[in-house]
């Protein structure tokens, strides 16, 4: 396959959960969604809680339907998918949990929580299978030491790196990690977007690394996603991101990151106590009309809380994967507000 084809479409996407009994009242917590994600490359989604960034990595791997639009998995509709293709797909395509812990079998020692993908995916030789889970403790910088123990007698951060290694014995082509670095100190976290990172490099492994902290995605991704209320605001590669993002929200997120990292960043000491963000994020189950950040946007018109904005394109890209989209009507006129990377330095 091209590295310029899609491993992964997203096309449409919507996800709704029941949220009262006998699903008479609907939470769209993913909205008419569409991204793809390239062979090798780490996308990270970012955003507040509760902006639907865990409903769209369960639904990349199977785990919640989609309400509307399609998943293909290289070109084809997971619905299409049966039999040995559909068990092929959840073979390439692996889920890493915010909480290691609850994702590992408390019962199970280390080396049988290792052995069990093998004996599902494939017949393989005692020997050959004890060669496997040893190389797959290699590429996450474990020891055999660890194989005779149990989940609670491991660190966070162990953890986290067990379930990447039982990931990487299914030969993923895929990894959805959603908030693995959460539960992890800053020193853990550093080792695990190395470990995303190299295997990006080697086995050219894709990530979709699902964060709300910009400064630790800012390490390793290629792309960055901005999720608000379950629809995707702004598409953009990393490096024209972090230079200067074009979403009000993105920036406001971008800002509110600058602040916590950088000491000193407000001229102004009065500032650094007001909140970049006013006000919490209105409830999916009413998003407001229009635009649905047009409630916390500094810079909203008077049109934004009546019409929906259109995805706008703010680079003539060659291939999807340059592609800079933003959902905002600030890009809709004749005038282009103009990236912060094109405008003229004092
Ligand atoms: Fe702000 Fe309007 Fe753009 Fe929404 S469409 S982000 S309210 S300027």
């Amino acid at each position: 396959m091209s590295s310029t084809e899609p491993l992964l479409e997203l096309r449409q996407l919507s996800v709704q959960h029941a949220v009262r009994s006998g699903g008479s009242t609907r939470l769209e917590a993913v909205r008419e969604l569409s991204l793809s994600v390239f062979p090798g490359e780490i996308i990270a989604v970012v955003g507040e809680s509760g902006c639907g960034k865990s409903s769209l990595a369960r639904a990349m791997v199977g785990l919640v339907p989609a309400s509307s639009g399609e998943i293909r998995i290289q070109g084809v509709p997971v619905q299409n998918l049966a039999g040995k293709a559909r068990k092929n797909w959840h073979r390439q395509t692996q889920m890493l949990f915010q909480d290691p812990h609850s994702a590992l079998s408390p019962r199970r020692t280390i080396a049988d929580t290792l052995a069990e993908p093998l004996e599902i995916q494939e017949k393989v030789t005692a020997e050959q299978q004890k060669q496997q889970i040893l190389a797959a403790l290699s590429e996450v910088n474990l020891s055999s030491d660890i194989l005779l123990r149990y989940p609670h007698q491991l660190s966070g951060g162990q953890k986290q790196r067990i379930a990447l290694a039982r990931a990487l014995l299914c030969k993923p082509s895929l990894i959805i990690a959603d908030e693995p670095l959460s539960a992890l100190d800053v020193s853990e976290q550093a080792r695990l977007l190395n470990l995303f990172s190299k295997l990006r490099s080697d086995k050219h492994i894709a990530f979709v690394l699902i964060a709300h902290d910009l400064a630790a995605v800012q390490q390793v991704a290629d792309r960055v996603a901005v999720m608000y209320l379950g629809q995707l605001l702004e598409l953009a590669p990393a490096a024209r991101f972090f230079q200067g993002a074009a979403h009000p929200y993105s920036q406001a997120l971008l800002k509110a990151t600058q602040r916590n990292w950088q000491p000193g960043y407000w001229a102004d000491p009065k500032e650094a106590d007001e909140p970049v963000l006013k006000g919490e994020p209105p409830s999916a189950l009413t998003p407001p009309s229009g635009c649905v950040f047009h409630t916390r946007c500094a810079q909203r018109l008077e049109l934004c809380s009546e019409v929906v904005p259109g995805q706008h394109s703010l680079v003539q890209a060659a291939s999807a994967a340059g592609a800079h989209q933003v959902l905002c009507h600030l890009y809709s006129t004749d005038k282009l507000p103009l990236h912060p990377s094109q405008q003229e330095k004092p």
